[in-house]
């Protein structure tokens, strides 16, 4: 069935009462309609121009599908009706929907007055309504096949002009209500846990609805002034951010400690509260539906250094990544520096995949004495923590040798190594000084270049890095 509609406003009820009643239009019991519009999981109607309604009117209950928009001066769209059994009441029919994964956007109400009459060889319905938060609007429709629509349009025009109906008004008592709302608050809105795909996917489809730019920051959780660092960064940068609190399993080796890396939910959403985003924290089989196989990996990149400590680890890092990106669909994407060879790999792979999303590098954010923040530094004894020191001391040498003109790779290596030395239980897992985009070796200092550092201090492994800068002068 085809709903070919048109709506205006009508103010002034008294011209199209008296021309109805002088018609014999047949009045039918006026009515409240209660009328609840829901999303869809899996696509943004308020993009397709679809709609889904469950509406109750008097005791009876129905939902009802409306299709896209077809084209014409008149409002021409399939419409789908299916009333309930009598005991059914609206709010059981919302939850149904609910837990497919629709969520509600609205609930409009209005007060109905129907009138019936034939024009032309159609039955047309005329509807005055006084509709909450909107205001008072008349419809005349035409329920029809397609063979009807040209001849039912030009008939519903020339009513509506005998009417004494205006302009039409295009938009949807759905549309005219959400424009009218005062934006909601935004803590309330950004402060929610969504648990699953569907959730992210419809506040992010609400989220663009409102025309909001959508942030997403990547963690692991356990979360710290670094990451805030990278929250208030997308949230400089959009409207509306996403942390996503997942300990991704694939970039842990099986030796690694994935079953006892830190999970602190309840504080991570509270930070996320204060620094006004949302929070995505799915289970693992929401992220790795059951029998997922696909995986992807940036060579070369994925092999040296941290990938070659971390077997499978980048590869791990660069799917979870992705993942994301298809849940969120960001606009942009930020990234601590703390891991520089994990951002190589991300813009890599944003590079290779053709990826609309913006990659932002943020800097990386240390205690007082240096030592990079780390979701693994809370593993450190106290002895070790003081010990940890070295690790920016060793970062800083090198670039004070860069500044005093050294430009060798391996004595700015055997320069860290030293100072890693200082400390009495450090174990230096590599001290390298690569290419920064590519992490491969250098020669000399003809490139942007990064000193690299891993060190394990008892079990717990430390790693960090620095951008070296030359001095432009000294290089020519
Ligand atoms: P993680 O939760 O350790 O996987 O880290 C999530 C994101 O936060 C990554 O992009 C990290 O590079 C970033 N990050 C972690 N520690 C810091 C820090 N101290 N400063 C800036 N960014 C950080």
């Amino acid at each position: 069935m085809l709903e070919i509609e048109a709506k205006f406003p009508c103010p002034d009820r008294g011209p199209p009462l008296a021309r109805l009643a002088a018609w014999g239009a047949r009045e039918l019991p006026a009515r409240e309609e209660s009328d609840t519009y829901l999303n869809a999981p899996d696509r943004d109607f308020a993009r397709t121009g679809e709609a889904l309604r469950v509406r109750r009117a008097g005791d009876t209950v129905a939902v009802t599908y409306k299709g896209p928009r077809l084209p014409g001066a008149v409002k021409t769209r399939a419409e789908t009706e299916l009333a309930f059994a009598p005991d059914v009441s609206a709010s059981d029919a919302v939850a149904l929907l609910t837990s497919l994964g629709y969520r509600v956007v609205a609930d409009v109400r209005k007060t109905r007055r129907l009138f019936e009459l034939r024009r032309d060889g159609f039955d047309v319905t005329v509807c005055l309504d006084d509709v909450a938060g909107v205001g008072v609007y008349a419809e005349v429709e035409i329920l029809g096949q397609a063979g009807d629509v040209p001849r039912a349009q030009g008939v519903l025009l020339a009513l509506a002009a005998d009417l004494g109906l205006g302009e039409q008004e295009p938009r949807s008592y759905l549309r005219m209500w959400l424009e009218n709302q005062p934006e909601a608050p935004v803590r309330e809105t950004e402060t929610r846990v969504l648990r699953t795909v569907a959730e992210v996917r419809a506040a992010v489809a609400d989220a663009r609805r409102a025309g909001k730019r959508i942030g997403l920051v990547p963690t692991m959780g356990a979360l710290h002034e670094g990451h805030a660092a990278l929250v208030d960064a997308a949230r400089r940068e959009s409207d509306f951010v996403v942390v996503s609190v997942f300990v991704n399993p694939t970039q842990f080796a099986p030796h690694e400690d994935f079953t006892r890396y830190p999970r602190t939910l309840e504080t991570d959403v509270a930070l996320c509260a204060a620094h006004g985003a949302a929070v995505f924290a799915p289970e693992p089989g929401e992220v790795y539906p059951e029998g997922a196989t696909t995986f992807v990996e940036v060579a070369g990149l994925s092999q040296v250094m941290e990938g070659a400590a971390r077997p499978g680890h980048f590869r791990g890092v660069a799917t979870v990544v992705l993942k994301l990106f298809e849940v969120v669909q960001p606009d942009v994407a930020i990234f601590g520096q703390k891991d520089a060879q994990q951002c190589a790999v991300i813009r890599a792979l944003a590079r290779d995949l053709l990826s609309p999303v913006r990659i932002r590098i943020e800097p990386t954010v240390r205690e007082p004495d240096g030592l990079a923040m780390s979701s693994r530094n809370r593993y450190l004894s106290p002895e070790h923590r003081a010990q940890a020191v070295v690790l920016s001391r060793a970062l800083a040498d090198a670039q004070t040798a860069v500044d005093a003109g050294e430009r060798d790779p391996l004595t700015l290596e055997r320069r860290m190594a030293e100072r890693i030395a200082d400390a009495p239980d450090a174990r230096l897992d590599y001290a390298r000084v690569v290419d920064a985009r590519t992490f491969e070796p250098l020669t000399t200092l003809d490139r942007p270049a990064v000193a690299v550092l891993a060190v394990f201090l008892g079990t717990t492994r430390l790693i960090d890095n620095a951008p070296l800068s030359v001095p432009e002068a000294a290089n020519r």
